[in-house]
């Protein structure tokens, strides 16, 4: 039942315009009848710890978190384990107090879970490449369900490095010119880095050494089948794409603002994908 105090919450990035959040969001809030709204908030890296600590004056309950200011709302929030062991924020709430957690940890492990039931029967190794933020929450995901060895392989070695550093032994680093190698016996390969992006480099890569039931995620989403992911495609390899992980990483926050855990259907996803235009539709038939 609609509530009649409009409860508000918005995504604080720097650019904000191509933000999918909003989109997401107030479909959730059409759908369950919520009065509420959710907006973005483009607002520069000097302007950020102010306009966090003055959340509750402009009417909001909580808000999303996205470049480059995912490391400063940890530190200005009560952060939980799983935001402080991968050193990021992407959600804030006003629980009395200003609360945060990574909600990308289980976007990725849901949506694997949805795309590709069962892929952790097989826990022996996982490939991870880059060592970023989106690395951080991939790694942290993977050693929370078990993952014996996690391989980071990462053009600057030394962040890779600090990866294993934060995470123990089952991190093994590994150096950009491993890659093709480091996937023999692999049971998931992530790509969480930019390449395969729109405007950025292509990943090259040769799948031709995972075994056949391994899967392959890729967390980025535009184009939504990136040339990995049409790789792994034509292995007959099961894949997870960018997109879901976008779907399922906006439920926690959702629920904690609106009081209500929303579904992610595949209306939704095809807004979403209408949103990332003809060509992303016209591919979209991916498992
Ligand atoms: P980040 O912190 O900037 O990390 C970027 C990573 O990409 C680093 O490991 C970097 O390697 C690597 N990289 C960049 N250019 C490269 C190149 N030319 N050759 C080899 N490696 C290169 O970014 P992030 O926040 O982790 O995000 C990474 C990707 O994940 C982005 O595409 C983002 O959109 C996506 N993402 C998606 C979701 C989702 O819900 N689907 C969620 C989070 C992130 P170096 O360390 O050597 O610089």
């Amino acid at each position: 039942m609609a509530s009649h105090t409009l409860r508000a919450a918005c995504v604080i990035g720097w650019p904000i315009e191509h933000s999918r959040s909003p989109l997401i969001h107030n479909y959730w809030l059409k759908k369950y009848r919520i009065a509420g709204e959710y907006r973005r908030e483009a607002v520069p890296p000097e302007k950020f710890t102010a306009f966090v600590r003055s959340l509750a004056a402009r009417g909001y309950v909580g808000a999303n978190v996205t470049v480059p200011h995912k490391e400063a709302a940890l530190d200005l929030s009560q952060a939980d384990d799983r935001a402080r062991a991968v050193g990021a924020a992407n959600t804030l709430w006003l629980d009395g107090a200003l609360r945060s957690t990574n909600t990308d940890v289980e976007g990725f492990l849901d949506n694997l879970d949805a795309s590709a039931a069962g892929w952790d029967r097989d826990r022996a190794k996982a490939v991870v490449l880059g060592a970023g933020g989106a690395a951080r929450a991939v790694v942290y995901a993977l050693v929370s369900r078990g993952v014996d060895q996690i391989v980071v392989v990462n053009r600057t070695f030394s962040r890779a490095e600090a990866l294993r550093d934060r995470f123990g032994a089952r991190v093994r680093p590994a150096h950009w010119d491993e890659l093709d190698r480091s996937l023999t016996g692999a049971a998931l390969l992530v790509n969480s880095t930019t390449l395969g992006m729109e405007r950025q480099p292509r990943l090259v890569i040769d799948l031709g050494r995972l075994p056949g039931h391994a899967v392959v995620a890729d967390l980025v989403y535009v184009p939504l089948l990136t040339p990995l992911l049409k790789a792994a495609k034509s292995r007959e390899l099961r894949a997870a794409d960018g997109l879901g992980m976008l779907l399922h990483q906006a439920v926690r926050g959702f629920a904690l603002w609106f009081g209500k855990k929303p579904a992610v259907t595949a209306e939704l996803r095809s807004l979403l994908e209408a949103d990332l235009g003809p060509s992303a539709v016209a591919d979209a038939g991916i498992t």
